[in-house]
């Protein structure tokens, strides 16, 4: 059995997903049920930790990187 530690903003990727279209969940809230945010529409629903425990897939990333783009990056060098 492994052990993923989740904390409150973590941007969790799901098995299954939200008819949206969206399997990027947020986490709002800890303890035996969990309270989590779709990415994709926003809709916010209460699941059994162990339920959630095994449809997570993956933490994506923490909320530090919210909003910010991954692939994008400007490279300027004015050195030479
Ligand atoms: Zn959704």
């Amino acid at each position: 059995m492994k052990f993923i530690q989740f904390r409150i903003g973590d941007i969790v990727q799901m098995k299954k997903k939200h008819p949206c279209g969206s399997q990027e969940w947020e986490v709002l809230q800890l303890g035996s049920d969990m309270r989590i945010k779709c990415r994709g529409c926003g809709h916010i629903v209460l699941i059994p930790r162990p339920k959630f425990l095994k449809g997570a897939k993956k933490v994506l990333n923490r909320d530090v990187t919210k909003d910010t783009p991954l692939a994008e990056r400007s490279e300027e060098s004015t050195e030479g």
